[in-house]
């Protein structure tokens, strides 16, 4: 990957970091409920349940995807970004570009979703995609 996309899919994972980390401390700081323009899917989710959990589950949330940004961060540090986890091949620019986080490519991830509906095991989708906004259009 040329340098140039590097630093634009680092800057738009550390601007993505710093909002939700500002997120996280405006709803810490006032224990407010979510402003919908904010995060409009993690409304809808909630509307049936608007309840305490609301809170937890959105921390949760933010955790988690801090903690891939943070990985895919370092990834582009130590020169592995846009690598499969799992197969070692690169990982097609358009899914890079629709999810910045992940860290498999296509293929690898299907397989995963096979082995996991195969063997039943609830993990976390992929879908913890930003929801904020799309990546910059290059230019
Ligand atoms: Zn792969």
């Amino acid at each position: 990957m040329r340098k140039k996309d590097l630093e634009k899919f680092r800057k738009f994972l550390t601007g993505e970091r710093n909002r939700i980390l500002q997120h996280a401390i405006r709803m810490a700081d006032q224990n407010v409920t979510i402003d919908s323009n904010d995060v409009p899917d993690i409304v809808d989710l909630a509307t049936s349940d608007l309840s305490l959990n609301l809170n937890v589950e959105i921390r949760e949330r933010e955790r988690h995807l801090l903690s891939k940004i943070d990985t895919v961060l370092a990834k582009i540090d130590d020169g592995s970004f846009g690598i499969c986890d799992e197969c070692g091949e690169a990982i097609g620019s358009g899914r890079l570009q629709a999810r910045p986080v992940t860290t498999l490519c296509i293929k690898c991830k299907e397989e995963e979703e096979e082995q996991e509906k195969r063997g039943g095991a609830r993990r976390e989708p992929e879908d913890l995609r930003f929801p904020l906004k799309p990546i910059v259009n290059d230019n």
